[in-house]
């Protein structure tokens, strides 16, 4: 049988790492990009980090190139939470020194490109893409809108073109096709703390630095270089905000009152306030995910997230893994099949993800300096420590483990009501530690015969 010729828009994270897989399964595979080459192009200002966790590491790892990738990150095992005029702690990721690891966007994405053309993959840069046409899966480029465009024809195309995506646009002019967006008041600004002279971080460097301020934080991931790619996630008006920080003067201020920790630590912090952008933040949905057996979305195209679980990338590889699995199991005869199975399996989990990480944009700006809520989770981790196998904390349950997204939102629900009673308990603050605690948690779960482990 002839081979499928498959066109991926999309030389992003998402995109370039498809095309490594469909290689893999000796499809003819061209990718487009209205971008230039980003191997060709000195990055400007700072990429940012992302955090790789088991669902990323998974997907890599499945087609033999997550070593490859691991050489790029450091491991962070820890959250390091730098409050205001108290001591620095630290909140352990997981039990077995389990760790998420830090990657620049741009380094990773570069790595991708070369792995997908050593593959075999074509790849088209500076061609952006205007237009589909769905049911013919042509797809038409050109210089600017109103140019002329070239048109090309393929079996199969896979829209990776991000959020804001050109194959879904087209997609959303049909009837019954759902789609919302919804942006965060919250923006975000990349700073940079450099490494010393001598090369070595000028912070712990495996952890994931926190300055938490309730509506608004700071948070540093470190790089191979000894520097760290530092956010500042802010909302954009009102107290406190991206609109009151019009001069250096401003921001100087502002920093002395809320992270003068970090003053020494950041000598380029007004230049970089001054040069990087504030960008937006925003949860994009839709469904279906596919037209027939010619076009599919996959990773932000399909669910663009807020970045506050570190999920956006680990799901759309996750994405790739459980379409390829689809492929697998149903031979490659019938891709209508295929992209109906592939998007009724993911829906839902990207639904669940987009709910779980919006909410712990709360979580980490605010609750994590909490004295309440450190001690729920100071009693979870013993429980969970102590019963592993009745209770798996639901941020481990989302990146640490490969259970779905919608199991971890669902169960979680359940395990935060349990906590809520136990936290009502008298002088829980003392008794946290015993074996009363530890009782009522079991007889809750029996309550609820719900298995929380699975
Ligand atoms: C501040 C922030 C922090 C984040 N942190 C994390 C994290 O810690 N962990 C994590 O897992 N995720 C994180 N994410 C999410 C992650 O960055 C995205 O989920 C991921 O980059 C999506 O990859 P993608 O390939 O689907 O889309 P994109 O990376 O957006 O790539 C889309 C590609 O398509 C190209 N393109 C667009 N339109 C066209 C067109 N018309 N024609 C041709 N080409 C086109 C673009 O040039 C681009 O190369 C974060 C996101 C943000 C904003």
């Amino acid at each position: 049988m002839q081979t499928k010729n498959i066109a991926i828009v999309g030389s992003g994270l998402v995109g370039s790492l498809l095309a490594i897989y469909l290689r893999k399964r000796k499809y003819e595979v061209t990718v487009f990009d209205r971008r230039p080459d980003i191997r060709t192009i000195e990055f400007s200002g700072r990429s940012i980090n992302l955090a790789m966790s088991v669902r990323g590491w998974k997907t890599l790892d499945k087609i033999g190139i997550g070593d490859t990738v691991r050489e790029l990150s450091i491991p962070m095992h820890k959250r390091t939470m730098h409050l205001t005029g108290e001591p620095i702690y630290h909140q352990h990721y997981g039990n077995d020194g389990e760790a998420i690891y830090s990657i620049p966007r741009g380094i990773l994405n570069r790595k991708m490109i070369t792995l997908a053309e050593d593959a075999g993959v074509v790849f088209k840069f500076n061609e952006k893409v205007w237009d589909i046409n769905l049911p013919e899966a042509k797809i038409y480029t050109g210089e600017t809108e109103k140019s002329e465009w070239k048109e090309y024809q393929y079996d199969i195309v896979f829209g990776c073109d991000g959020a804001f995506s050109r194959v879904r646009h087209k997609m959303q002019r049909r009837s019954r096709f759902n789609y919302s967006q919804k942006f965060l008041d919250t923006g975000y600004k990349e700073l940079g703390i450099p490494a010393y002279l001598d090369g070595t971080h000028r912070l712990d460097k495996n952890s994931l630095h926190i300055w938490p301020r309730g509506k608004f934080m700071l948070i540093a991931l470190p790089n191979l270089d000894g520097s760290f790619t530092c956010t500042l996630f802010m909302p954009h008006e009102g107290e406190d905000s991206f609109e009151m920080l019009t001069n250096d003067n401003e921001v100087k201020k502002f920093w002395e009152i809320n992270f003068p920790d970090t003053l020494d630590l950041m000598p380029g912090l007004l230049e970089d306030f001054r040069n990087n952008p504030t960008s937006a933040l925003v949860t994009t949905k839709c469904y279906p995910w596919s037209y027939w057996d010619k076009v599919a979305l996959v990773g932000d195209s399909a669910h663009a997230i807020v970045p506050f679980y570190g999920q956006g990338m680990n799901a759309g590889f996750e994405d790739i893994s459980v379409l390829d699995d689809i492929i697998e199991e149903l031979g490659d005869d019938n891709w209508q099949d295929i992209f109906e199975t592939y998007q009724e399996s993911r829906k839902s989990n990207a639904d669940a993800i987009a709910e779980l990480s919006y909410r712990n944009f709360i979580e980490m700006s605010s609750k994590t300096a909490d004295p309440d809520f450190l001690l729920r989770k100071k009693i979870e981790k013993r429980f969970s420590q102590k019963y592993p196998e009745k209770w798996l904390p639901l941020y481990s349950r989302v990146t640490f483990s490969h259970r779905p997204y919608e199991e971890a939102l669902n169960i979680g629900d359940q395990q935060a009501e349990i906590m809520s009673k136990v936290m009502q308990m008298n002088n829980i603050e003392t008794i946290w530690d015993t074996e009363e605690v530890e009782q009522y948690i079991l007889n809750l779960l029996e309550v609820k015969d719900f298995k929380l482990q699975s």
